[in-house]
């Protein structure tokens, strides 16, 4: 069996309480051994209000896993590094793409894994879709990603500031599942960002790629949904297809449900991560990111009723 993993945690908000606490516990790979968020604590574990406390009181931590916003995705990242330690990035990896570049240069330089997450490649329909995607002529990709931002980002404000990506928050992870699955590169061709009057990010986003071969990719990303959220992909090829349901837990195959087994996201990135450490990899792929950078470099900006949470 390899060596436990000593593990720092950072950032104690609602995804790290939703799967990265539940995740951890029961990976026998990695001890949780200290927390650092300015206002929460999490019980069982020593506690510190930044992660520059947690990094000088605890010299022994193997890994940092970063689930802040990406604003301070950066400044965290460097810090962990310098001090010696493995990392994870929550999605999105940083608030610029140049930033996770050089997070990636630093982590190779340093000899440590940077592992930057996405959590929905790792729904179990995406590999039985990418498995059968890969022979097949793409024809068409239609992403609906849409949900109430009432329901799941509750009093986020920093998903509405700079650096905070707005819809495409929940968008990218639609985008990290596309990337993976379809067996070309796509490329952005044109895109339409509503953006609210009293916002800096988008409440709202339609997309248009085209895949190598030119086969159109359509994404329309919405945070005005109603309460039974959307997150679908439907792909049609020349022999079938192939349509994703519920963010990657449902796969069907010319309209016939298949057996993927359970949900299990944060179990998975664990383990990936472990994985790498052992092998001394990482894994650092931008290009959802990049995408949403795209569509803000080519996107037309539409102002929207200002949103009131
Ligand atoms: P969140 O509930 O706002 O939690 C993030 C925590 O980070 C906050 O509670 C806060 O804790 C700390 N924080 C906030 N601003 C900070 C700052 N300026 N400096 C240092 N710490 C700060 O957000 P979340 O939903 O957990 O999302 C965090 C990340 O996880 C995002 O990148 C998001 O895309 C990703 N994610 C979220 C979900 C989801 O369903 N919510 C799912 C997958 C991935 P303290 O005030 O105690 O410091």
């Amino acid at each position: 069996m390899s060596k436990t993993l000593k593990l720092g945690l950072v950032g104690i908000g609602k995804i790290a309480r939703d799967q990265h606490l539940p995740a951890i516990a029961a990976d026998a790979g990695f001890e949780l051994v200290a927390c650092a968020s300015r206002h929460a604590q999490v019980e069982g574990v020593r506690n510190y209000p930044t992660i520059d406390a947690l990094l000088a009181a605890e010299p022994q931590l193997d890994a940092i896993s970063l689930c802040a916003p990406p604003q301070v995705r950066y400044a965290q990242a460097r810090a962990a590094l310098a001090a010696g330690k493995h990392v994870m990035l929550e999605k999105p990896p940083g608030a610029s793409l140049h930033e996770v570049e050089v997070l990636r240069d630093t982590a190779r330089k340093a000899g440590r894994t940077l592992f930057a997450s996405w959590h929905s490649r790792h729904a179990p329909a995406v590999e039985p879709a990418r498995a059968w995607l890969a022979s097949r002529e793409i024809r068409s990709v239609d992403v609906y990603w849409k949900e109430d931002v009432r329901k799941w980002h509750p009093g986020q404000e920093w998903i509405w500031q700079p650096g905070g990506l707005g819809v495409f928050d929940p968008g990218i992870n639609a985008l990290s599942i596309v990337t993976r699955i379809l067996p070309h590169e796509m490329v952005l061709t044109s895109a339409t960002l509503f953006v609210p009057a009293n916002t800096q990010t988008p409440i709202a986003a339609n997309l248009v790629f085209a895949d190598e071969y030119g086969a159109p990719v359509r994404a329309e990303f919405d945070w005005r949904h109603g309460p039974r959220e959307q997150w679908e992909i439907a792909v049609q090829t020349s022999d079938g297809s192939l349509r994703i349901e519920a963010g990657g837990k449902l796969l069907e195959i010319d309209g016939a449900s298949v057996d993927i087994g359970p949900e299990r996201e944060y179990p998975s990135l664990y383990a990936h991560w472990r994985a790498l450490i052992e092998r001394g990899e990482d894994d650092v792929d931008v290009r959802p990111l990049r995408h949403v950078a795209d569509a803000c470099l080519l996107g037309t900006h539409r102002e929207v009723e200002p949103f009131a949470d």
